[in-house]
């Protein structure tokens, strides 16, 4: 059975207090085994902290993005060398905010992609449509493109260290959702994708997550879909009460 993931991307929100007031409430309510894999993504600055938390816990801790470089001259950036050197191995790349508002192209992503599996991280790899591509109906052959561009050269071995996060860049933090149905078709479609360009082991071994304002109330109803395998939370992970329904939603 593929794994399945639910990943809260905390994006640019709590400090330090904030953090740890978060993680205690997920502590004190969090089951200690969860029956899925359970991911969190703080801010930078907040990485240590949250992973000295959860080190006795199963969550793991991923960055929100990395730079390809292993090092040098890259004011403000952090490399693949110093996530490890903290505890972190998974890293979210491609986000749609990183894409739109730091310029990230899929020829740059492909290379934070190489030099995460080359350090052999686990990458969270995001990707998805904007409304206009919907509506002009250009959404399979866009993200076709986006991971042909940015994924299709890996080798075969690569992938066990992928996971996909379909997202819909007009459900993103919008409150609109794409349907159940919606998401298991664009989901299949990947799936279809990485049979004809990776293998069929990958197309079947390759947990998808999607991401566009999933909440308690509509997570059980998209999880359930085939070949839908959890999903990425921004918004509603930042209450433990509602990230924490979600991580239930199986
Ligand atoms: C995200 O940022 O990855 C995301 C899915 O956000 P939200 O859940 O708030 O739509």
């Amino acid at each position: 059975m593929r794994e399945q993931i639910v990943a809260g991307n905390w994006k640019m929100n709590n400090d330090l207090a904030e953090t740890e007031e978060l993680l205690g409430e997920m502590k004190m309510q969090m089951v200690k085994e969860p029956e899925v894999t359970v991911m969190v993504a703080p801010a930078f600055t907040n990485l240590y902290p949250t992973f000295q938390a959860l080190k006795d816990t199963p969550v793991i801790v991923a960055a929100q993005n990395m730079h390809e470089s292993e090092n040098g001259a890259f004011t403000g950036e952090i490399s693949a060398k110093m996530l490890q050197s903290i505890g972190v191995t998974t890293v979210i790349l491609g986000h749609s905010e990183r894409r739109a508002y730091f310029h990230e192209t899929n020829e740059q992503l492909a290379k934070k992609v190489d030099a995460a599996i080359a350090a052999e991280m686990r990458v969270i790899f995001c990707f998805g449509e904007e409304l206009e591509d919907r509506k002009n109906d250009k959404h399979f052959s866009l993200v076709e493109s986006q991971l042909k561009e940015a994924l299709f050269h890996l080798s075969e071995d690569a992938w066990k260290n992928i996971i996909l996060a379909y997202e819909p860049v007009w459900a993103i933090g919008t409150g609109e959702t794409a349907s159940p149905e919606q998401a298991q078709e664009m989901h299949k479609h990947i799936r279809t994708l990485l049979k004809d360009n990776v293998s069929a082991s990958v197309a079947e071994n390759t947990s998808i997550l999607y991401g566009g304002s999933v909440k308690p109330a509509n997570a059980r109803e998209i999880f359930a879909k085939e070949d839908v395998d959890g999903g990425l939370i921004g918004g509603a992970s930042l209450k433990a009460v509602d990230f924490l329904e979600i991580v239930n939603s199986f």
